[in-house]
């Protein structure tokens, strides 16, 4: 995979743009067009084999104002990212709470008003984010498992499920492969009760077709009514729940 750099447009501090150089990743395959994707401060174009050095480097020179943009937002957001530590906030289900370190012999997370306490022995940061995965985890498969598998069995396709799995994964939510495994970010449990069956639907509904089409999209609304809805939601919040 070869990559190159590009000098911001201005120099300087201020104003809502990058001012720092970027390095751009080609990616190469059988596609006939070149696009951009961005994604955790990570340019990469995509362009088909035979696109010439020059020719990808004029199609980001003529994007550079977009890709600089886009950067700089992504900065914004990812100063809202989450990091558990003590006096943190945490957006848990949509409201945001303030992390507290309680001393305890029993390892625990309780939620209490505003307040999302993390209770341990002799906490420190490495600790609390352990406990933290480890709430999120157990949530995870006490709620998402039962749950993918029931709406498998009401669509009569839990035949079809060879595993469910559990995974931290930077840029998805979920995953379902043509041999029947599910996959589900574990962050998820962080977002409202809403959202985690939007998202149980969305890849159990896979098991029956393996695309994004028309046909798919009207059998997750015939589940979950609302789905736009919590796609746009997640969109303008997801940045909030990732944590390294
Ligand atoms: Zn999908």
């Amino acid at each position: 995979m070869s990559s190159f750099k590009v000098i911001p447009l201005k120099a300087g501090t201020g104003g809502n743009h990058l001012r720092r150089p970027f390095s751009c990743e080609i990616k190469r395959s059988k596609r006939k067009t070149l696009a951009l994707y961005i994604s955790h401060q990570h340019v990469q174009v995509r362009c088909p084999y035979q696109a010439s050095r020059a020719e990808v480097m004029e199609f980001v020179r003529s994007n550079q104002q977009w890709i600089e943009q886009r950067l700089y937002e992504e900065c914004l957001l990812d100063k809202e990212a989450l990091r558990i530590e003590k006096g943190g906030k945490i957006f848990y289900r949509a409201r945001e709470l303030t992390i507290e370190y309680k001393e305890g012999r029993k390892k625990r997370v309780l939620i209490n008003g505003d307040r999302f306490i993390i209770q341990g022995h002799k906490l420190n940061a490495r600790k609390a984010k352990q406990q933290v995965e480890d709430f999120l985890i157990d949530k995870a498969s006490d709620y998402i498992l039962p749950r993918a598998r029931g709406l498998a069995r009401y669509l009569g396709v839990d035949g079809k499920i060879r595993e469910i799995r559990l995974r931290k994964t930077k840029s998805k939510w979920g995953h379902c492969t043509s041999h029947g495994i599910l996959q589900y970010n574990w962050l998820i449990m962080l977002a409202p009760y809403s959202i985690i069956d939007y998202m149980i639907t969305h890849e159990v509904c896979h098991l029956l077709h393996m695309d994004h089409s028309k046909r798919y999209w009207k059998l997750v609304e015939s589940i979950c009514p609302d789905y736009e809805y919590y796609v746009q939601w997640l969109k303008e919040h997801e940045h909030r729940f990732w944590f390294d």
